[in-house]
């Protein structure tokens, strides 16, 4: 007789649940889970025209068109870059809802893409694990309430796509987003979400008024139905932290019918140098009406020059006075503006014509790096001086240093109003940032050199920034400061490792985002089991941990359906399961006592008929010993285990 005996043991332990910034890694990943994933998700989808739209695998011919349509960073799109087992492009929420159970069913990792800007891949890379790619493309329907001022986004939207959509409706609304269109209000608005708007009225996550998501039982909620502790978090936390988010639900903000645009640049040293310093004086202190960048880069193999663009909510007249008055170092001119509307504005800001270039969704083929920073007090001349100079280095030939102001309501806004933390204090961020011809991408030796140069940028800088925390906004994800992975101290706990680049994202904010307003709720489930056969030596052996299920008992179910495809993986096909949960007995025998698992009891079923035999008993816990140990090792591991054996795993080696 073949017996497997299963536990289950619920910890209440501190989780950090980003996916993305934590990094899980794997001990042993003998997963072989994705077949039993995409027939579970066909199964839910039950209609094969739907299927054949929503699920891709490496074998379609449109496989790699639809993984690289969308992959902004193209130093990711090389052969060495993990791919993912699939990609699921869902054309409704139930969809993502049978995404996210079926991955959690079946033990595969889900990386979701929106507009796949991610500076460093994490929509569509996961190392070391099979993982399938959720993205949103399909989901992008926005509709707007003009006469209330609010509107619906679906975050398989882009910003272009959103400002279109506002700019028809209206002359005199606009939404406080980023600048660049093609970036996806999926990943932005989840991590801030700045542009020529924020001083005026803070960043797109400020502006966010409820939610759709789906989290990660599977569960479509909204604001409501979440609780305003998730609702929190999904605002600045960072993208694929704490859920999928279907749509934001935004506040529109009021903007005159006429603003003006201008630009001015600066190609002597000397005087970009003076400029930059004195804007540093003012950029963060003039009235929140008024937006200006300074940007440094190259015009041609040899020049450096400094631009200055900005936007002005109102006439031209005003702003020329307001600049006499407040910057006349910048020598603005009146041939230097356009009066135009705000979304001319936005096609201005990113060189584009036409209000339908907005809609058009396009690959870049320049590959590059950031790094960024928070400064609190003006920077002196000497260090200006030296950026300029840095610009005369090869691999600076395409580079920018970007200067953004903050003050207004940037400065209004408390620090824990949502996770993003950099309020008043800050003067400007300033980014670092490399670029280069994707074709480079082919030779590793080259490409490093543009990273070292963004590396040597932010070394300099050190003595003038933010620090204790070196403050970086998560929206320009930053991998150089930290991330879960193999290598990574075992000695610390998950929370101590996520705390040294955590604390950078989310100063005081972090501890809220990693325990305290989810330690209730988000736990680990560890889960163990032990087969054996009374008449042959055979053994194996499981562990597992896994984020806790909504209730005790899910996580039980959960923890039969994963032993049971095991075995069912193991042609181990005549078994009696034992389990020291008597509730988990009566729910497979009497599923339709218990209407609340059905989704649960559903698979269980579908993998008791894979059985030739099929039984399961209750024992005491004290006869479930091996199986208990197991669990109990899972819970002790500072990482995520997924161990399947016939030998016992090295941290428990006296479990034989
Ligand atoms: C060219 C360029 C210009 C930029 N300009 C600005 C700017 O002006 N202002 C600014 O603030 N930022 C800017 N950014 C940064 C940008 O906001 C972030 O990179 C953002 O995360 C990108 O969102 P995405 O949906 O395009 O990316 P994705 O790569 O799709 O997603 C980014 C992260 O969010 C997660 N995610 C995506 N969709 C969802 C979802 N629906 N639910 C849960 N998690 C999700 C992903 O898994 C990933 O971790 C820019 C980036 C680039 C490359």
């Amino acid at each position: 007789m073949e017996i497997l005996s299963f536990l289950l043991s619920l910890f209440t332990h501190t989780l950090l649940l980003n996916f993305s910034i934590f990094h899980f890694p794997s001990i042993s990943a003998h997963r072989t889970n994705h077949g039993d994933f995409l027939r579970c998700l066909s199964r839910r989808i039950n209609d094969f025209t739907v299927e054949t739209r929503v699920i891709h695998t490496s074998k379609d011919s449109s496989f790699f068109s639809i993984l690289n349509s969308s992959i902004q960073n193209p130093r990711f799109s090389v052969l060495e870059t993990p791919k993912p087992v699939s990609i699921i492009t869902p054309v409704q929420a139930t969809d993502v809802q049978s995404t996210i159970i079926c991955a959690r069913l079946h033990g595969v990792h889900v990386r979701t893409r929106s507009g796949g800007h991610d500076y460093e891949g994490f929509s569509y890379i996961a190392k070391n694990r099979p993982f399938v790619v959720l993205d949103l493309r399909n989901l992008r329907s926005i509709t707007l309430d003009v006469d209330n001022r609010t509107g619906w986004v679906q975050t398989g939207a882009t910003l272009g796509e959103l400002y279109y959509e506002i700019g028809k409706s209206s002359k005199s609304l606009a939404f406080p987003a980023g600048l660049f269109p093609t970036v996806g209000v999926g990943g932005q608005f989840a991590g801030g979400g700045y542009g020529t708007l924020m001083r005026k009225y803070g960043l797109a996550a400020d502006n966010v008024i409820d939610a759709h998501i789906v989290d990660a039982s599977g569960r479509f909620l909204d604001r409501q139905g979440m609780g305003e502790d998730l609702f929190w978090a999904i605002r600045g936390g960072g993208g694929s932290s704490f859920c999928v988010v279907l749509s934001w639900k935004i506040r529109l903000v009021e903007v005159p019918s006429t603003v003006t645009v201008f630009k001015v640049e600066k190609t002597s040293e000397k005087e970009a140098v003076s400029v930059i310093n004195k804007w540093q004086y003012v950029a963060d202190k003039v009235p929140d009406d008024l937006f200006i960048r300074a940007m440094l880069q190259r015009s041609n193999e040899t020049a450096v020059y400094a631009s200055f663009p900005g936007l002005y909510l109102g006439p031209v007249s005003y702003l020329l006075a307001l600049m006499e008055e407040k910057f006349p170092e910048l020598g603005l001119e009146i041939g230097d503006c356009r009066e135009v509307s705000w979304i001319e504005s936005v096609l201005w800001f990113v060189n584009e014509e036409s209000i339908d270039d907005l809609r058009k969704r396009k690959r870049t083929s320049r590959s590059f790096k950031g790094k960024d920073d928070f400064i609190q007090k003006p920077i002196p001349r000497t260090a200006i001086r030296e950026l300029w100079r840095r610009f005369y280095a090869p691999e600076a030939r395409l580079a920018k240093i970007i200067l953004t102001p903050f003050g207004g309501k940037m400065s209004e806004i408390a620090e824990y109003e949502i996770p993003f933390p950099h309020r008043e204090g800050n003067v400007y961020e300033i980014q670092y940032l490399a670029y280069w011809k994707e074709e480079e991408d082919k030779n590793k030796t080259d490409t490093e050199k543009y990273m070292r140069w963004v590396k040597s940028v932010y070394d300099f800088m050190t003595p003038y920034v933010s620090d204790s925390p070196r403050g970086a906004y998560v929206n320009f994800r930053d991998i150089d400061l930290g991330i879960y992975g193999l290598g990574m101290n075992m000695k610390k706990t998950k929370y101590e490792v996520g705390k040294i680049w955590g604390v950078k994202y989310f100063k005081n904010n972090f501890d809220r985002l990693v325990d305290g307003a989810w330690k209730d709720t988000e736990c680990r489930a560890d889960l163990g089991w032990y087969f054996f056969n009374t008449d042959s030596p055979d053994k194996l052996m499981g562990t597992y941990n896994l984020r806790r299920g909504i209730s005790p008992l899910q996580s039980e179910l959960e923890a039969l359906i994963w032993a049971m495809q095991c075995m069912i993986r193991h042609n181990k096909l005549v078994m009696v399961f034992q389990t020291d949960c008597s509730d988990v007995v009566k729910m497979v025998s009497k599923p339709e006592e218990w209407p609340a698992f059905s989704t649960l009891l559903d698979e269980v079923d579908r993998c008791k008929r894979r059985f030739t035999s099929f039984n399961i008993m209750h024992i005491p816990r004290t006869n479930n010993t091996k199986a208990d140990k197991l669990a109990q090792s899972a819970r002790d591991l500072p990482t995520d285990v997924y161990y399947v054996n016939s030998i016992s795993p090295v941290w428990i080696p006296e479990l034989l």
